[in-house]
């Protein structure tokens, strides 16, 4: 049988072999899941909603040992595994009360003997291709509202977090949802091309944008609902009167935490050049303060990288910059030792001709850019392929509000950043991926709506 090795990227060290799936595997999976999604369907939401809610009972109970798990194989800071789960918590609860207004049946006419209805049937069996840095997160905001909404879930969790992908696997069967209805594929890219040959109904992806290109090149074909939650390069801007030391720390926390491999990780800072000192001074300061070591020792904020490759990507970048005048602060280079580790780095005097301002780094690698003013930032925070989020700081609502508004980004941030609400849509403009996840419509991506014409005479 074929094995995936898993290699814990703070050490390098091999820490399991799962078994992993074939061709022929995959196919009687889905074969399997298509045979047991009606009957799921047909239960009661108030069932599937029970399973759902002793599934969420499931993580609480085992919270330690599953962020461990977590932090073995992805090299994320203990606590930040910890927050990961503790943060899934409320978005349950959000998919729980949301799920029977999103989906209930909706008469949008009723008079003269003609009544129209909306009703939300099931997309059938949908195929999730999920990615490692937030693991729970990505894919439960697919997993969950999809089997609540009656469908069957072929789960291929990343390579690099498939012991937490079978774990959700674990505790969504303890929990009662049938194997059959929710099946974890284990294994790389090989399993999702796979994946994608068989006829399900719907493909929800999150990861790279290469790979979501190759993704909508093989179904786009296929007329089936397609959905690709793709990567960032977020920027923020910080207005000249906004608090330097405050606007600081809030962006080092954007952009460093989870070692900065969030899809919405700040990417880019704009600084309005009259407090652009004071904010770079400030910025490195609470860099520098942030523990780099051990992601199992409680006080590490800075971690392994997860992906070895990823390293390359952060090195190209840091000559790049420095070969075009950026100004290093700190870092810029790998650290000694096995595993996969990259110094938290910061670069002043960047401009838009560096790949670090163009291309995602999905590391602890920031560039910081002088601006003249509020129509400078606009046009370089727009100047970008992607489009996830982007901030402003300014203690000026209405300033803010008028600078948000016309920027091309999915999520709009007024002083803060990184952030992700269950109650909002989660989508991105231009390469960032088509469809969205979170919130009602959210819910509703897992649905078809059929419409319902019903005379009583004819
Ligand atoms: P990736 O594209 O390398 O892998 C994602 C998944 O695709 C994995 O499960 C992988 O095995 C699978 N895969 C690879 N090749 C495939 C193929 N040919 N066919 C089918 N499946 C294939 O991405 P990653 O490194 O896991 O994730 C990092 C990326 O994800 C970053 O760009 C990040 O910004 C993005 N991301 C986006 C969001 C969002 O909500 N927009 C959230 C998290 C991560």
């Amino acid at each position: 049988m074929t094995q995936l090795a898993v290699h814990d990227p703070a050490s390098g060290a091999l820490i399991a072999q799962l078994a992993a799936d074939d061709d022929a595997g995959v196919a009687a999976k889905a074969q399997g899941a298509r045979a047991a999604q009606r009957a799921w369907a047909r239960q009661p939401l108030a069932e599937r909603k029970a399973c759902i809610a002793r599934f969420r009972a499931g993580v609480v109970r085992d919270l330690e040992s599953l962020a461990v798990t977590m932090t073995r194989e992805t090299g994320k800071p203990i606590r930040m595994s910890r927050n990961e789960l503790n943060g899934l918590l409320p978005r349950i609860d959000f998919f729980l009360d949301a799920v029977d207004r999103s989906t209930a049946d909706e008469t949008v006419l009723d008079e003269g003997g003609l009544q129209e209805r909306i009703e939300h049937v099931p997309l059938g069996v949908v195929a999730n291709i999920s990615a490692w840095n937030y693991p729970w997160f990505v894919g439960c905001n697919v997993i969950l509202p999809a089997l609540l909404t009656g469908n069957a879930v072929l789960y291929k969790p990343s390579e690099f977090a498939s012991m937490t992908g079978l774990e959700i696997a674990r505790l969504l069967h303890e929990a009662g949802v049938p194997r059959a209805v929710f099946v974890p594929l284990i294994g790389g890219g090989a399993v999702g091309e796979a994946l994608l040959a068989q006829p399900v109904d719907g493909v929800f992806f999150t990861g790279s944008v290469a790979t979501g290109r190759r993704i909508a090149q093989t179904v786009g074909s296929r007329f089936i609902r397609l959905q690709l939650e793709l990567g960032g390069k977020d920027p923020s801007y910080v207005c000249e009167d906004a608090d330097p030391q405050a606007a600081a720390g809030s962006l080092a926390d954007g952009a460093m935490y989870n070692t900065g491999q969030s899809c919405c990780s700040v990417e880019r800072i704009y600084v309005h050049e009259r407090i652009h000192d004071a904010f770079v001074a400030a910025f490195v300061e609470t860099v520098r303060g942030f523990k780099v070591g051990d992601p199992m020792s409680e006080e590490t904020y800075i971690g392994a990288i997860t992906r070895a490759a990823q390293l390359e990507v952060l090195e190209a970048q840091v000559a790049d910059a420095k070969a075009k005048g950026g100004r290093l602060h700190l870092g810029g280079h790998r650290l000694p030792g096995p595993g996969n580790w990259f110094a938290p780095t910061v670069f002043s005097n960047v401009d838009h001709t560096m790949a670090l301002m163009r291309d995602e780094s999905f590391g602890p690698l920031i560039g910081i850019q002088r601006v003249a003013g509020d129509e400078e930032a606009i046009g370089l925070m727009n100047d970008s392929c992607y489009g996830l989020t982007a901030g402003v700081y300014t203690p000026n609502r209405q300033r803010a509000e008028r600078l948000l508004s016309q920027l091309r980004a999915g999520s709009l941030y007024w002083n803060c950043c990184d952030r992700v609400s269950a109650r909002l849509p989660w989508s991105g403009f231009g390469d960032s991926g088509v469809g969205l996840t979170l919130s009602t419509y959210g819910i509703q991506a897992f649905t078809r709506p059929r419409a319902w014409h019903l005379r009583s005479a004819c």
